[in-house]
């Protein structure tokens, strides 16, 4: 991408409205734009990113079996109605009405859908385990939408449903998405710890938020350090391994983290001082096992291999995409801008020709950008006519991982810079070294 051709409105003064630094660091790099309280356009370059966290949510979520597909945004009160809940919600649910004067709402979560979906097709025990989820807009009316896409009124949320036989099969079928969101939020270069929270009414152990720690988070949380080193399962875990997840879970399990509603004073007392991480969270992730909660109500029943129906047993399980956008920024980035882990950078690499208009400079910019094109790798080609300071400066903004400086004394040797945005480290490199390195 030529940035001369793209649409990149990068504010030079720091937004007031804005209060943490991801927020502040999304509008000035031009990635997001405020449409109205809680309610953001994606530009371009957020656009990336998000784009980025969805595949992997997506690939760890099919690694681990489930399946996705599409559910509306727009729900029918009806089916609310059946669960109850369409009294309970309260005002985070936006209401509407149709031109037939129907109840419609705008979804702020899919239990009652997906239990509407399962029940018309699945009859028996032996269509189970199944997990289905989706990426779809959301919409809560929260009271105080704040910190730009941290805490949105539409957001994106990766939600998951399963449905299982019994507990047991449940416990599984939880574990299986412990286990793929240990491992999403690791490649999304975070790192995240799985924390004890509030279960409803079916108590137990199984729900967990996983939660990422930052200065700027609205939960209090309490951690025993280790989990901070602790390694995260490989690409090669098995999912149908029912004991080798229980065990990675009950190692993610055994030493004390809880957010402020399950804090308990006294357990965490007990960790060894030097191992105590009190802090501030962002939670990422959520999921919980709820039991029959909707399939009674919603009459989702299965029959099991003596012929008798029972309610199925279901969980679910959040992601929020663009929450973590903003998560991430504020896990990495510095006084001049973000610094996007590779995985989800909006471009890979961003060329800086230092010299516009001068015949060398632009030329083996143009070359570099062609090769690099060509080899499949996502490069933004800085062909501004603003002088190299400006462009350093929006280079570091927006955060790209790797600079090549395109300049007119190192190409006198027949050579660029590349530069690691992530720690600054620099290197002389001929063009088609460059080119080799990035293509491999
Ligand atoms: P919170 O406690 O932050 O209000 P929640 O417990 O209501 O969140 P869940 O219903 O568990 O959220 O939603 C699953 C995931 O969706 C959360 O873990 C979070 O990543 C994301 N999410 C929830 N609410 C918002 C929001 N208002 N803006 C952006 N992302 C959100
Ligand atoms: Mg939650």
């Amino acid at each position: 991408m030529r940035l001369s051709r793209y649409f990149l409105p990068i504010l030079r003064e720091t937004p007031k409205e804005a209060e943490i630094v991801s927020h502040r660091l999304m509008l000035r790099a031009g990635m997001m734009r405020q449409e109205a309280a809680g309610i953001y356009a994606f530009l371009p370059l957020g656009l990336r990113v998000l784009d980025k966290i969805c595949r992997i949510v997506r690939e760890e979520q099919n690694r681990s079996g489930a399946i996705e597909l599409l559910m509306p945004t727009i729900q029918s009160a009806d089916l609310w109605r059946e669960s109850g809940r369409y009294e309970a919600y309260g005002k985070e649910m936006l209401r509407i009405k149709d031109r037939h004067e129907r109840d419609m709402l705008y979804g702020p979560t899919n239990e009652e859908m997906i239990t509407e979906i399962f029940r018309a097709y699945v009859r028996s025990y032996k269509d189970l385990p199944l997990n289905l989820y989706h990426i779809q807009w959301k919409f809560r009316d929260e009271v105080r939408p704040r910190f730009g896409l941290m805490r949105g009124r539409e957001f994106l949320m990766k939600d998951a449903y399963s449905f299982d036989v019994d507990q047991e099969g449940s416990r599984h079928s939880y574990n299986k998405m412990f286990v793929a969101y240990l491992r999403t939020f690791a490649r999304l270069g975070l790192k995240s710890i799985p924390m004890r929270a509030e279960s409803g009414p079916i108590g137990g152990d199984m729900s967990h938020e996983f939660i990422i720690l930052a200065d700027t988070g609205e939960s209090e949380v309490f951690c025993h350090r280790d989990y901070l080193d602790f390694a995260v399962p490989g690409e090669d875990v098995s999912f149908d391994d029912g004991a080798g997840l229980q065990s990675i879970v009950d190692k993610w399990t055994s030493l004390y983290a809880a957010t402020s509603e399950k804090h308990d004073a006294a357990a965490y007392a007990t960790v060894p001082a030097d191992k105590q991480v009190s802090a501030r969270g962002i939670e990422v992730g959520h999921i919980f096992y709820f039991g029959t909660k909707y399939s009674e109500p919603m009459k989702a029943l299965v029959a099991g291999p003596d012929g008798s129906e029972k309610p199925v047993h279901m969980g679910s399980y959040g992601i929020g995409p663009s929450r973590l956008v903003a998560a991430i920024i504020e896990a990495s980035h510095d006084e001049a801008g973000i610094k996007w882990p590779e995985a989800v950078a909006p471009f890979r690499v961003i060329i800086l020709n230092l010299k516009q208009g001068d015949a060398a400079t632009d030329a083996a910019s143009e070359q570099l950008y062609r090769a690099l094109t060509a080899a499949g790798i996502d490069v933004l080609y800085h062909d501004g006519d603003e002088r190299p300071g400006a462009k350093f400066a929006t280079a570091d903004l927006i955060g790209i991982p790797w600079q090549i400086l395109v300049g007119p004394k190192g190409l006198a040797s027949g050579q660029v810079e590349l530069k690691k945005r992530a720690d600054g480290t620099r290197t002389m490199l001929t063009p088609a070294e460059a080119v080799a390195r990035f293509a491999q």
